[in-house]
């Protein structure tokens, strides 16, 4: 099947070819690990594993990494703070990192850490060196954009803003564009983790660690020994990241990665859209932000966030409120609901017989087709989501087909929908308290009771239908009857 992705660099919707046939290398920029990630972050790691599942789906063999950025200052400010190492503050935000992809299912095959690539990142500032794409200044090396003839291609990069280009040249910098690959600390900065380099003691620029990372991992590039082999760096197939990186860290992933190789850095550049709050952009810096625990607190689960997400299309900004996320949440139980519904299969038991039980393959790969059709096309999860719901009121389909394929589907929704616990989870978490109902409500549940008891078991059914109508289910259980918000 022909995948079309739009990539960021060509600014069009391209036919997917990977370098190799069947075979996809992924790279995505991973979180600075110093505080909790908010949703916003987390978009665009699920973005990451859409993009994974939904090749592999397509037939391809994925290799998935996204690096965890352990250098920065951020990180060390952090530490300062608390009077703590900055491995300590790394160790303990990574892991709350890690525990949020658990809970959203996100699967990545490699982390590499920006502390253990520091060899790797310093022969690639030393061939950028060798190349004359570097120069030196009090505060460190520099890449030079004006020697790299195609700067700006991805991000269109330049600083328009006068102001700003002052502060930017404030560094001793020839071109407010260019950007440090190796710091020197200034006199008196106090740092916790400063590496040797033929600069003197230092660290390195952000932007570096991910041209390093993506390379030792991704490519040949770099042997055992961390030699540097720039014939044998191989075009990596996809990059993602989250719009915010395109426009700077990209572009200079670009420059500095290509000038190194003299070859295509990226093939396809996947670059989500924000989540905002309000009109605004979700940021730790306008602390406008909400983290999981935030919302797990209010009673909401990180797969109701999957599914939040999912409203839209990746390329399309997002505005996060509790309303959707509450409107995902009653989404998301109501296809678990469906689907032990299905699984249970009563309403096919009563005609089994050869045609009953043969699937019809014709019916139901059409519906896969169009499964795949929706991946292919850019990633397209609210497109899959109608689709699930439409496989869910299909009345050409069987129980049991219905089951095979929303199992399918789950592959690149990532719901665990055929996980019974989770399924009885959210069922309790919709019940309500009897207590708290309307009077109306009460009266009809009564109603229905008494004839219940009368054995008037068509009355009793019209008042369950009743309730459906005012937005309850009433379940009828060993211990009496519960409520459940539909
Ligand atoms: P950071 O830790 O800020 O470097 O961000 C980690 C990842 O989250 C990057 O890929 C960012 O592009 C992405 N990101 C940051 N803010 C948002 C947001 N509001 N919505 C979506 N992605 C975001
Ligand atoms: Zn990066």
């Amino acid at each position: 099947m022909n995948i079309h992705i739009y990539n960021s660099l060509s600014r069009d919707k391209e036919l997917f070819t990977p370098v190799h046939d069947g075979v996809v290398n992924m790279y995505t920029c991973g979180p600075t690990v110093y505080d909790y990630p908010h949703i916003g972050n987390l978009r665009t790691s699920v973005l990451m594993d859409v993009v994974r599942r939904a090749l592999v789906v397509l037939g391809y063999d994925v290799t998935s990494v996204m690096n965890i950025t352990d250098v920065e200052d951020k990180i060390e400010r952090r530490a300062a703070e608390q009077g703590v190492t900055v491995d300590e503050i790394v160790t303990k935000y990574e892991k709350i990192y890690f525990d949020c992809l658990d809970k959203l299912n996100i699967n990545v095959d490699l982390f590499p850490h920006a502390s253990d690539h520091i060899q790797e990142q310093i022969k690639l500032i030393q061939e950028l060196e060798t190349k004359g794409y570097t120069y030196l200044t009090d505060y460190g090396v520099y890449f030079d954009i004006s020697k790299d003839k195609d700067y700006g291609k991805l991000g269109n990069t330049f600083h328009s803003d006068k102001a700003q280009s002052r502060i930017e040249l404030t560094e001793q910098k020839r071109n407010p564009e260019d950007f440090v690959l190796w710091r020197i600390p200034a006199t008196g900065e106090v740092r916790q983790k400063l590496w040797e380099s033929p600069w003197g003691k230092g660290y390195p620029g952000w932007h570096i660690e991910c041209s390093a990372m993506s390379m030792k991992t991704l490519t040949n590039a770099f042997d055992d020994n961390n030699n540097l082999h720039t014939n044998k760096f191989e075009t990596i197939d996809i990059h993602v990241g989250g719009m915010d990186l395109k426009e700077v860290h990209h572009e200079n992933e670009v420059a500095q990665s290509e000038s190194v190789t003299d070859q295509e850095f990226v093939k396809y550049w996947v670059h989500g859209a924000m989540l905002n709050m309000g009109s605004e952009k979700m940021s730790k810096s306008l602390g406008n932000f909400v983290t999981l625990p935030v919302i797990e607190e209010n009673g909401f689960d990180a797969l109701d966030l999957r599914m939040f997400y999912f409203t839209a299309h990746y390329r399309k900004e997002l505005t996060f409120t509790y309303e959707g996320l509450q409107a995902a949440q009653t989404a998301l139980s109501k296809l678990r609901a469906k689907y032990f519904e299905f699984a249970d299969g009563s309403d096919d038991s009563e005609e089994i017989d050869d045609s009953a039980t043969a699937l019809d393959f014709t019916k139901v790969e059409n519906y896969v087709e169009r499964f795949k059709e929706a991946l292919a096309d850019d990633f397209n999860m609210p497109k899959v989501i109608a689709l699930v719901w439409e496989i869910v009121d299909s009345k050409e389909l069987k129980n049991f087909e219905k089951t095979a394929l929303i199992a399918e589907m789950d592959e690149v929704l990532g719901f665990d929908l055929t996980d019974y616990e989770l399924h009885q989870k959210s069922q309790n978490s919709n019940q309500v308290n009897l207590e708290e109902l309307p009077q109306s409500v009460k009266d009809l549940i009564q109603k229905r009771e008494d004839y219940r008891r009368n054995k008037e078991w068509q009355k009793a059914d019209e008042s369950r239908e009743e309730l459906k109508e005012l937005g309850y289910e009433i379940k009828d259980n060993k211990d009496g009857i519960s409520i459940i918000k539909i």
